[in-house]
C-alpha cells in the first residue's frame, strides 16, 4: 500500500502547490489523510508516506485505530458529527475536532475538557450551503455562534470547517468556500478568543477550488486511498 500511496501523495501535493500558486498564496496548506473505512494500516501508510495528520468521522472507528496504531503515532482529526453522549469517550482520542456544530455539543465538550484538565482544540462547522442534510452554523449566524463558543472554558477555537454540496458546479462550490472564508475573516477580526489557524475546506473532488478560496487544510480520502466501499 505504501508505494502506491507515496506516488499518490506526491501527485496530490503537486496539485495542492499548483492551486496555491494559481491563487497567489504563499501560506501553507495542511493535508489530512481521511482514513475512515480503511484499516489501521492506512494510517501507518499515511504516516510512512509523510502525512502525520489523519481524519476519522466516527468515534468507534477512531477508538479502534488509535488503539491499533498508537495515540502518539499520528495527529488524529475528528471530522464527523459527534453525539453528545460520546464526548467523554472521544475527547482523549483526537488532537483537533473539525465538527463542532452546535451550542449543546460545545457546552458538553467544554464541561468534559474542564473536568479532564486538558483543553479541547476545535473548529466550528459552518453550513455554508444551507443544505438541510448538513450540520453546522448557518453562515449568517456563525460569527455570533463562534463568539459564544469562544466564551466557554476548556475549548481552544482554532478556525472553521465546512463541507461543500456534492456537486460539480464550480460556481456553487466557490460560493460555499468563499462564504466560509468570510466567516473565518470576520471571526478573526471581531473575536479575541478566536485563533484563525485552520480554514478546513476541500475534499477529493473540490480541494483545488477550496484552496483557491483560501483553505489552509484539506481533508482527502478517495484521492489518496481509492474509492471506499459503500
Ligand atoms: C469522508 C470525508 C472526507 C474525505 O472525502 P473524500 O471525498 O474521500 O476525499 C472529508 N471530510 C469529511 C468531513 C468526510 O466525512
Amino acid at each position: 500500500m505504501t508505494d502506491q500511496l507515496t506516488s499518490r501523495v506526491a501527485e496530490v501535493r503537486a496539485r495542492i502547490e499548483r492551486a496555491r500558486e494559481s491563487a497567489g498564496r504563499s501560506d501553507p496548506v495542511t493535508l489530512v489523510a481521511v482514513t475512515k473505512t480503511y484499516p489501521a494500516d492506512a494510517v501507518r501508510s499515511a504516516v510512512a508516506a509523510g502525512i502525520p495528520d489523519v481524519g476519522e468521522n466516527r468515534v468507534q472507528e477512531l477508538e479502534e485505530k488509535v488503539a491499533a496504531v498508537g495515540r502518539r503515532e499520528a495527529r488524529w482529526h475528528l471530522i464527523g458529527h459527534l453525539q453528545r453522549n460520546k464526548v467523554s469517550k472521544a475527547l482523549p482520542l483526537f488532537d483537533l475536532m473539525h465538527s463542532l456544530d452546535s451550542h449543546r455539543l460545545a457546552r458538553e465538550l467544554s464541561k468534559s475538557a474542564v473536568a479532564a484538565g486538558t483543553p479541547a482544540r476545535v473548529l466550528v462547522q459552518v453550513n455554508a450551503s444551507g443544505e438541510e442534510s448538513k450540520s453546522g452554523f448557518a453562515a449568517d449566524e456563525a460569527v455570533e455562534g463562534i463568539a459564544r463558543i469562544c466564551e466557554l472554558p476548556g475549548l481552544v477555537v482554532e478556525g472553521v470547517m465546512t463541507m461543500a454540496p456534492f456537486t460539480d458546479d464550480e460556481r456553487v462550490l466557490r460560493q460555499t468556500f468563499a462564504r466560509t472564508a468570510r466567516v473565518q475573516e470576520a471571526a478573526a477580526r471581531q473575536l479575541t478568543g478566536f485563533h484563525a489557524r485552520y480554514l478546513s475546506m476541500g475534499m477529493s473532488n473540490d480541494f483545488e477550488i477550496a484552496i483557491q478560496e483560501g483553505s489552509t487544510l484539506v481533508r482527502l480520502g478517495t484521492v489518496l486511498f481509492g474509492e471506499r466501499d459503500a
